[in-house]
């Protein structure tokens, strides 16, 4: 099921059918149909460049890095590293040290709130974050607030999914201290105006964390333009291995960061009586990263950059609309999330259908969507549903098969009546 075209003008620099061989699970059957992977906000499938960039790691050079002087040692730091200086370009950070490798976007928050949070929240002081958030940039928020007895301030969401910005202003005091804000919605695909909210906080001289779980596969990202403070990545969702992420720092703040573990390679010199700590990154880079799946990342970011994000934003927006269309047109189909700047991110609910049920069946066909709440309880409270079904859509995903989706919906809809 390879799709030629849709609203899009083929160019030699993207042919889906050709980008779809790259992939390799997409050739298997699921319930004797071909996949359907529409579940690529959760975790975008891999290309066969970053299994083959991990499989020859463990095969020719697998070797703890940094303090090794043996010549595997060597190879693999330079792989490690060099991946640092892929992600320094993907988001254009002014410095190297500036990358700080993590487990994903949930250690990346997690280490802001546990360091810069901390050391900054007092008693009384505000957070503010959005009413869209994922769970991971709500609770360790939370877990600072309860520590230091500060506030957490949320802004509204409006019925398409789009921020109030005229409440962001109104919520910031002089007790605001840090805002901490999604760039793309993963239930809506909303796409925030993250630079006009960083200037609007910096103006207040308050710090601003995004995240990019969604953002950086999709968006190009310029992290010196936009001006945060920090930025933070997942690489399992932009075709990388999962287990690694980024976190984006500006270097004075970094510098003035406690660190977030103690342990091995984070230091300079320990004795029993007083530890002093290494040089960033390296500071928060605490014990044996993950070597593996650092190096094959790199292979990931190379394989988008070379099939050009701005192609593969064009040929996913087309998709977007196309399903959006289509999806809407069904009679009981109700979209959640329609504002007019969207990720390919299409969630809707269906009239007397749970989310679940609607999930279970479309895998029947084969389908993999994702339903529920996304991680996203308080914004699937403030739409007063349980949950939403979710298609999301990759530079792999072809117009046919979101035809097979609208099908499996239409023919879902009639046995669930
Ligand atoms: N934030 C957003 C917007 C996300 O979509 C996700 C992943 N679903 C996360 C944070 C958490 O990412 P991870 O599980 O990779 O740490």
């Amino acid at each position: 099921m390879v799709s030629t075209d849709i609203n899009i003008k083929k160019s030699k620099a993207f042919d889906v059918a050709e980008i779809r061989k790259k992939f390799p699970v997409l050739e298997r059957k699921v319930k004797g149909r071909d996949l359907v992977y529409f579940d690529n906000a959760a975790t975008a499938q891999k290309p066969q460049v970053v299994i083959d960039a991990l499989v020859r790691y463990y095969h020719q050079y697998n070797a703890n890095i940094h303090r090794g002087i043996h010549s595997l040692a060597e190879e693999a730091t330079a792989a490690f590293e060099a991946t640092r200086d892929t992600v320094k370009e993907f988001i254009n950070a002014r410095h190297r040290e500036e990358i700080i490798f993590t487990r994903g976007v949930t250690e990346g928050i997690n280490l802001v709130a546990a360091t810069y949070g901390r050391q900054h929240i007092k008693e009384g002081d505000e957070i503010i974050i959005t009413g869209m958030e994922h769970h991971s940039n709500i609770v360790p928020w939370q877990l600072v607030c309860e520590e230091k007895k500060a506030v957490l301030k949320i802004i509204p969401v409006d019925d398409n999914g789009d921020l109030v910005m005229d409440d962001f202003e109104k919520l910031i005091t002089p007790k605001t201290k840090i805002v901490s804000i999604v760039h793309a919605s993963n239930s809506l695909g909303t796409i925030n105006p993250v630079k006009e909210i960083i200037e609007i906080a910096h103006r207040h001289n308050i710090v601003v964390l995004v995240d990019g779980a969604q953002s950086s596969v999709h968006l190009e990202i310029d992290v010196q333009d936009m001006d945060c403070d920090f930025f933070v990545i997942s690489s399992h969702k932009v075709y990388g291995p999962t287990g690694v992420g980024v976190l984006y720092g500006k270097k004075e703040l970094l510098e003035a960061m406690p660190p977030y573990m103690g342990g091995g390679e984070m230091i300079k010199e320990v004795t029993f009586e007083k530890t002093t700590y290494n040089d960033l990154p390296y500071k928060f880079e605490a014990g044996t990263p993950n070597i593996a799946d650092t190096v094959a990342f790199k292979a990931a970011l190379d394989f988008v950059n070379e099939t050009g994000k701005e192609n593969i934003r064009r040929h996913e927006e087309a998709l977007t609309k196309y399903a959006m269309e289509q999806l809407s047109a069904i009679e009981g189909v109700r979209l959640i999330g329609t504002s007019k700047h969207k990720t390919s991110v299409v969630s809707f609910i269906v009239d007397g259908a749970h989310p679940q049920d609607m999930g279970i069946l479309l895998d029947n066909y084969g389908i993999a969507v994702r339903t529920g709440h996304h991680c996203c309880q308080p914004l699937m409270n403030r739409f007063e549903i349980p949950g939403t079904v979710r298609a999301s859509f990759a530079m792999y995903n072809t117009k046919e098969e979101v035809d097979e989706l609208v099908k499996g919906v239409g023919k879902a809809i009639k046995m669930l009546k």
